[in-house]
């Protein structure tokens, strides 16, 4: 595999002042932000990785003036970190290397519905509640949903899935098409709008995940599927961690439809409790959710309360009625909330794992025993289903020794989760926080072919550079640990 020429580098001021100089011919002078405060908020996503700034904010309101943005940065041979909501969580949109952030929160339109199709195509700044806003009058709805008010660009580019993706797949399964801008401000469009197509390379899911370093996604077509006739959800307590995961492994292995099913420890359970002033039995607890039919509903759920009360299920209640339903997941909803408030002031360290199912016990307990025996604060949570969970780890972001404990704990879940035939992310991503576990879990081939997959499409290594694959870092990079 030929190996990247690339270098690390950072624009002189002189050149900087040059980019913004052409930025601002483009688009004019105040639409080109440099203030400290908007640099800053776009520097830093939602985790506890410090802040990097770029040198400029830019908001592009077409798909044609992205392109010009992007073509303008190429010529300067100037960084592009794209930008959603940044609610990524690995230290995806930080600027390591300056450059300029483009955010496509003007890029909000929805541009068409077919309901005969069932596909939408929108701009990549819409973010999803606004798309569930406007499916839910339509008799329609986009399953993805990865808790926080995410954009669909921003969720394309990390792959994102959420609490019904045990149902209706992540992003990957749920995307039809993607209009990119490339490296040299080309504008693309990856495929058609038929449902499937055997021709050529799949484009569109090399950018799903691809995390802003392959090109700018500016236009996002996607499946929709009808509202279900029928819905119920359910919580159910358990009396301990093992009986719960038990239970989600037997409901999966009797290929029960459930639409969610999500695991809470019984930390996360008193921190909702006190948070939002709920009174859930404290104990290990799974939130359950079932669509179909009306008969279908009832079947599902009949079924997955026998399998429940054979592993020690207790207390369930169940809602049928939309809003009891909405209020019953709002409070599942306020997870990482209700740990933050369970020691304030503190940085949150979300972990993100998964492994097959049939692994998923011995790693969730193994967990929970590591975070109890090293006196950690962290709460499990899990899209039990897919066999995907996160530990919400609260440390002192400015007590070296507590980030190291953090950081130490971070490794061994990652590291068990491989041991589990499993990978270091199941859907946050890799941003600059766990490229360093892609070798230990690809081997140092296949992150060769993604190297050189980066170094094609991106010679230049202008898009998000220093994250996922680092262009410029050599093969065989040291591992953590
Ligand atoms: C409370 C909370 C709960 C969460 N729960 C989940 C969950 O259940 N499931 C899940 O998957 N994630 C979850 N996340 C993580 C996060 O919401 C997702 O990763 C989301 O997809 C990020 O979207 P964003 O618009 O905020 O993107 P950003 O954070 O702005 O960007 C993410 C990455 O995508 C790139 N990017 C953004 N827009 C574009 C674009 N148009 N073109 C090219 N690249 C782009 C950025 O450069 C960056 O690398 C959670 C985060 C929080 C804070």
């Amino acid at each position: 595999m030929a190996s990247s020429t690339v270098q690390h580098r950072r624009l002189s001021e002189a050149q900087t002042g040059q980019l913004l100089d052409d930025l601002s011919a483009l688009l004019g002078a105040d639409r080109v932000l440099t203030g400290i405060d908007v640099r800053e908020q776009h520097g830093v996503d939602e985790s506890f990785h410090p802040i990097a700034a770029p040198d400029a904010v830019v908001y592009p309101t077409s798909t044609e003036e992205a392109a010009a943005i992007v073509g303008v940065c190429a010529r300067h041979n100037a960084p592009i970190v794209p930008f959603g909501a940044g609610t990524s969580l690995e230290g995806h949109v930080q600027a390591l290397q300056g450059g300029v952030s483009v955010d496509m929160r003007e890029m909000n339109r929805i541009l068409r519905l077919s309901i005969e199709d069932l596909d939408v195509s929108v701009q990549a700044g819409v973010t999803r509640k606004q798309l569930d806003a406007a499916l839910r009058p339509e008799g329609v709805f986009f399953p993805v949903d990865p808790g926080a008010d995410a954009t669909l660009g921003g969720m394309v580019s990390t792959g994102a899935s959420g609490t019904t993706t045990v149902r209706y797949g992540a992003m990957r399964e749920n995307v039809l098409s993607l209009t990119v801008v490339t490296a040299d401000g080309e504008i693309v469009r990856t495929r058609s709008r038929a449902r499937k197509s055997s021709a050529g390379y799949d484009l569109t899911r090399l950018f799903i995940g691809a995390e802003g370093t392959l090109g700018l996604v500016c236009e996002v077509t996607l499946r929709v599927r009808p509202t279900p006739d029928a819905m119920s959800a359910a919580v159910c307590g358990f009396p301990t961690l093992a009986d719960a995961v038990a239970c989600v492994v037997a409901v999966s292995q009797y290929g029960i439809p459930v639409a969610r099913i999500e695991l809470l420890d019984e930390m996360l359970i008193d921190a909702i409790n006190r948070y939002a002033d709920l009174d859930h039995p404290i104990a290990p607890t799974l939130f359950l959710e079932f669509h179909g039919t009306a008969d279908e509903v009832k079947a599902q759920a009949a079924e997955t309360e026998a399998i429940a009360t054979e592993h020690g299920g207790e207390h369930f209640r169940w809602a049928t009625d939309e809003s009891e339903r909405r209020r019953m997941w709002e409070a599942r909803h306020h997870a990482y909330e209700a740990t933050r408030a369970l020691r304030p002031g503190t940085s949150v360290l979300t972990t993100d794992a998964c492994v097959p199912v049939s692994g998923l016990a011995d790693t969730i307990l193994e967990t929970r025993a590591d975070l109890d025996e090293h006196g950690l604060t962290g709460s499990i949570l899990g899209h039990v289903g897919d066999g995907n969970f996160h530990v919400t780890l609260l440390i002192d972001g400015g007590d070296p020794a507590d980030v190291e404990r953090g950081m130490r704990f971070h490794d061994r879940v990652v590291r068990r989760a491989l041991d589990h035939g499993g990978t270091c992310t199941g859907e946050h991503g890799v941003g600059y926080g766990k490229s360093v576990y892609l070798e230990l879990e690809h081997g140092p081939a296949v992150v060769g072919i993604m190297r050189a997959i980066k170094h094609a499409l991106d010679p230049d290594d202008i898009f998000n550079p220093g994250k996922v694959v680092d262009a410029a870092a050599p093969a065989h990079g040291s591992q953590p640990g």
